[in-house]
């Protein structure tokens, strides 16, 4: 497969869209969100703002947030496919969307606290490549803001301060735990990605990752569609409401998977997505690109 400079231009584009246009499913939840939270109040004050926010920012094609986060992408490509390749026309796109100001220059060495200028740097952007089976090359961007990411917890279970046990029930109460020790840190309402299970680090791949799926999705798996519902329900129940000014709306969504676990370990890891919850995918197939 040839990567050209259109599908440079494709992958700028790309990163142009998750900057600047917040996906239709989190923008209909904000509106319900306003519409929920008492008239006038701050919560309901804050949404707005938002939304007005939210609105200028598509129509100048500007960020929606001053903090355009850390890039994070999952990339499925076919066989054959170089990711050495892929990740040099990356590169380029970001060094080319940050000039353009389509991102803030956002990665700064922790040694020496220069930074780069371009969004580039040592492990950054953040890639996870997969080789599947399809034809095409998808590749999904989330940029993950840093109040956000403040935010995100992992737990090992059994936790005897909660007395949070090695079952469903353990999970939970962590889980809520984290929603309420964010309070309105990370910028609420907020979504949360879980993943019961696994390593600490394929933890938080796998948590993230759930930020990709459409907040009205139902998860295949009964436990954990219930336990999205019930968090959801019982977390806007704690009144920590929009940016932390109390109401009805903390959480807009709930996304969890589970990854199988040594017998050693049970760790719980809780990433949190502010409402700027932004993710754009491209699909590369025959020299066409779409997105979504
Ligand atoms: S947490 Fe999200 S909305 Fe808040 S400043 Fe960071 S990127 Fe922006």
């Amino acid at each position: 497969m040839e990567f050209n400079d259109r599908f440079k231009d494709g992958l700028v584009e790309l990163i142009r869209r998750a900057s600047t246009e917040l996906p239709e499913d989190i923008v209909v939840a904000l509106k319900k969100a306003r519409e929920q939270e008492e008239k006038d109040s701050r919560g309901a004050n804050a949404l707005f703002t938002v939304l007005q926010n939210v609105e200028m920012a598509d129509e100048l094609s500007t960020p929606i947030c001053q903090d355009t986060g850390t890039l994070i992408f999952y990339i499925d490509y076919p066989v054959g496919v170089s990711t050495i390749a892929l990740r040099e026309m990356l590169n380029d796109a970001i060094a080319e969307a940050t000039a353009k100001s389509y991102l803030r220059p956002n990665a700064v060495d922790p040694l020496t606290g220069k930074n780069s200028g371009n969004n580039l740097g040592r492990h950054v952007p953040v890639i996870h490549f997969e080789e599947w089976e399809k034809p095409e090359v998808r590749i999904r961007l989330m940029l993950k803001g840093g109040g956000c990411e403040n935010v995100g917890a992992q737990y090992s279970l059994p936790y005897s301060k909660l007395n949070a046990d090695r079952n469903i029930a353990g999970v939970k109460k962590v889980i809520l735990d984290a929603v309420y020790q964010a309070q309105g840190r990370g910028c609420a309402p907020g979504i949360l990605g879980i993943c019961i299970g696994g390593d600490r680090a394929t933890g938080y791949v796998i948590s993230k990752e759930q930020f990709f799926r459409p907040l009205d999705d139902i998860n295949p798996i009964p436990e954990l569609a219930e336990l999205e519902a019930e968090i959801l329900e019982k977390a806007n129940k704690l009144d920590i409401g929009p940016m932390g000014f109390g109401g009805r709306t903390t959480l807009i969504g709930v996304k969890a998977d589970y990854a199988y676990r040594v017998p050693a370990s049970y760790f719980v890891t809780i990433s949190y997505m502010c409402w700027a919850d932004r993710r754009k995918s491209m699909t590369y197939h025959d020299g066409e690109i779409t997105f979504d």
